[in-house]
């Protein structure tokens, strides 16, 4: 039993969160205020290698694995989570379906160019009657000759709209299956498909500076070669992207409850009250001491559930556990801080009022807490 990094993992720990210190932290501000994705940020990412984390050198990757791409994200969350979510959602969900069920052209195709961040890769599962019901999906795929025509919809897509966006897999019903059940099946849209139409930007009320619209295609036309995997399986692949993902919204999380920690440390003690520094009030003091308890508790669930992927063991419940408790710390820790302080945790002066405002997602996205429970119930057998 170790949860000790190992050297190439603190390496990248280090790299990643000195980038965070020097160039985000300073950067980030004055883009969240205005709303603006962050381009130049993103492209320093790509050239950093981040985006290629865990893909294999021969797509272009940096040949590490899937915790090396959660360090990254957890980092990056300490100071900034629409920086950490867009690298999130670019690799974990973007990226990921054409390396795990892509054909081999569409891995040659893509993954180089997603990896370097050149492009980014987005995931169009929600539709706008509902996301936690996954298989109630009502866009469709019909196969005309050697094309799909695809109709409908989806909602909250993060990612699709950037100047860098090359493509959206969507969740579509492509027939039915012989008990009747909807056949979903995963289809690959390149940007600027002829009836693909990328709403406005949602006037969010944290994760700023991430980009997310809703979608909407109308009699979209592409290859049927676009197809990402076996016909039919589109469900059970967002499925086993989600289970993954948890685990990448779990470090997200925990970036965020850490930085609520570092946040407050300095803090408490540089303000004063009653003529000594605010953490030499003992209610103070155990509000901090409480803040890192969740905080390395929510990391070790999701070095826990990792290991376990990396192992090849099976982590459903565990990546559940890691997310709904990390999300739920990270919530409970942004809470805290912006009282531990006081009226200036109310203004955007301080990064604590943006992790305040950034933190209530993490219990809503990729799945919200009252799924996880239920998937975490459904595993004990209920
Ligand atoms: C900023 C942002 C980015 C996102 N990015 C993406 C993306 O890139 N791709 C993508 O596909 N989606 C994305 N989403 C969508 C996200 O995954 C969904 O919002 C989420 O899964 C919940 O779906 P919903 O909003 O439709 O809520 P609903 O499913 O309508 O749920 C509403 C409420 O009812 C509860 N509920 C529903 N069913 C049950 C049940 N059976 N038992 C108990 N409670 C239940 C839910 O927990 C929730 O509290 C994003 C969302 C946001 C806000």
């Amino acid at each position: 039993m170790d949860v000790r990094l190992s050297e190439e993992h603190e390496a990248l720990r280090r790299t990643v969160e000195a980038f965070a210190h020097d160039v985000v932290a300073p950067a980030i501000p004055a883009l969240y205020a205005s709303g603006t994705f962050p381009v130049d940020i993103v492209r320093q990412m790509g050239r950093m290698g981040l985006f290629g984390l865990p893909f294999p050198e021969e797509y272009g990757g940096m040949g590490g694995d899937y915790f090396a791409l959660c360090l990254a994200i957890e980092e990056l969350a300490r100071v900034d989570s629409s920086v950490a979510i867009t690298l999130e959602a670019a690799v974990s969900l973007g990226a990921m379906p054409i390396y795990r069920f892509g054909s081999e052209e569409q891995r040659r195709t893509w993954l180089p160019r997603l990896a370097s961040g050149e492009l980014l890769g987005a995931f169009g599962l929600t539709e706008p009657g509902g996301g936690s019901d996954a298989g109630a999906t009502l866009t469709t795929a019909v196969q005309d000759g050697d094309q799909w025509v695809i109709n409908g919809s989806k909602a909250f897509i993060t990612n699709s709209g950037t100047e860098l966006t090359g493509f959206v897999t969507v969740t579509a019903v492509t027939g039915a299956e012989p008990g009747g059940h909807k056949e979903i099946s995963t289809i690959l849209v390149p940007s600027g498909t002829p009836g693909l139409r990328v709403g406005p930007g949602y006037d969010k009320v944290g994760w700023r500076c991430s980009d997310t619209h809703e979608l909407s295609f109308t009699d979209v036309r592409v290859p049927l070669a676009n197809l990402v995997g076996e016909r039919g399986r589109g469900y059970a692949q967002f499925l086993q992207i989600l289970d993954e993902g948890r685990i990448a919204i779990a470090a997200l999380s925990v970036g965020l409850a850490q930085g609520c920690v570092d946040e407050s440390v300095r803090y408490a003690t540089t303000r004063e009250a009653f003529g000594r520094p605010i953490g030499g009030h003992q209610a103070v003091a155990f509000q901090v001491a409480d803040l890192e308890v969740r905080a390395h508790t929510a990391r070790l669930a999701y070095y826990d559930a990792a290991a376990r992927m990396l192992r090849g063991e099976p982590f459903k419940r565990q990546a559940a556990i890691a997310k709904l408790y990390a999300s739920e710390a990270a919530m409970d820790n942004a809470r805290h801080a912006t009282q531990i302080h006081g009226g200036y945790g109310f203004v955007n002066d301080h990064a604590v009022g943006r992790f305040y405002r950034d933190a209530k997602v993490l219990e809503i996205g990729e799945g919200t807490s009252e799924v996880q429970r239920m998937l975490i119930a459904r595993d004990l057998g209920l």
